[in-house]
C-alpha cells in the first residue's frame, strides 16, 4: 500500500473544519508546494442535501486553484467529510472523482469520539486506499 505523509497541522485543520458543521459533509482543497509544504483552502458546500453530499462552490474552488498555481504549487488532495457513515468514497464521490492524481481524503464524524481520517486514489471506477501517516 502506498504511503502518503500527512503533516499534523493540515491532519488539524480538516478535523477542525469538519467539526463546524457536524451534521453537514464540509469541503477543501489542500496544496502542496515543491518543497513539499501543504495549505488548506477550505471550499463552501453549496450541495442543497449537505448531510449527504457535498458540491463545492465554483467560484471558490476555482479561486483556491488560481491561488494554487500563483504559489506554483499543484493540488495534493481533496477533502470532505461524512457526518454519519464510514470513512470511505460513496457511489456519488467514486462517479463524481475527476482527479485521478489527486489524494481524497475523507474525515468520518461516525465513530463516537474518535474522527476517522483516511485517504484514497479514485481512477475511474477503481478506488485505492492509502495509509496515511500523520
Ligand atoms: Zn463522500
Amino acid at each position: 500500500m502506498q504511503t502518503i505523509q500527512l503533516p499534523r497541522q493540515i491532519v488539524n485543520k480538516i478535523l477542525a473544519h469538519a467539526q463546524t458543521r457536524e451534521q453537514q459533509e464540509i469541503c477543501g482543497l489542500i496544496s502542496q508546494n515543491k518543497l513539499n509544504e501543504m495549505k488548506i483552502f477550505p471550499v463552501t458546500n453549496i450541495s442543497t442535501d449537505a448531510s449527504r453530499f457535498f458540491e463545492m462552490d465554483a467560484a471558490e474552488m476555482i479561486h483556491a486553484m488560481k491561488s494554487i498555481r500563483n504559489e506554483d504549487a499543484e493540488l495534493f488532495a481533496i477533502y470532505h467529510s461524512h457526518p454519519t457513515t464510514a470513512a470511505f468514497p460513496s457511489a456519488i464521490d467514486i462517479e463524481k472523482a475527476g482527479y485521478p492524481d489527486a489524494l481524497y481524503l475523507i474525515v468520518s464524524l461516525n465513530t463516537t469520539g474518535v474522527l476517522e481520517l483516511k485517504g484514497f486514489k479514485i481512477q475511474g471506477d477503481t478506488v485505492q486506499p492509502l495509509e496515511l501517516v500523520l
